[in-house]
């Protein structure tokens, strides 16, 4: 799951739900304020939608400039768990479990610490 090689190379930008067609591998869609989803790195098929609203929680923030989300992301349902950061287009893991009940903001401490480096 984690690449040497961006994951993430592509914003692309639409303003409507209905404009989003098809989502590549390698692009995060966003709609402003709204949402950003993707196809999950984990390549089992399916898609992860992350508000990208500050007035509802919780929110998540997109870095444009080098392709980061913060904080981490996690999709977790009855069949899967996928918990990661978004750095630099690149995915990184989180070990998992022992991290998930982690407060917000070291979350998001690490995923600064992992920009730095
Ligand atoms: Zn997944």
């Amino acid at each position: 799951m984690i690449g040497r090689r961006p994951r993430f190379t592509t914003i692309r930008q639409v303003d409507r739900r209905a404009d989003i067609g098809d989502i590549a591998r390698r692009e995060l869609v966003l709609l402003p304020n709204k949402w950003l989803i993707f196809r999950c790195p984990c390549d089992t098929g399916h898609e992860v939608h992350l508000n990208m609203d500050v007035q509802r929680h919780p929110s998540w923030t997109l870095d444009p400039a080098n392709i980061s989300v913060r904080p981490s992301v996690i999709a977790a349902g009855p069949e899967r768990r996928c918990h990661y950061f978004i750095v630099g287009g690149r995915v990184r893991a989180c070990p998992d479990d022992r991290t998930t009940s982690e407060p917000q903001w070291r979350l998001w401490l690490r995923s600064l610490i992992a920009t730095i480096r």
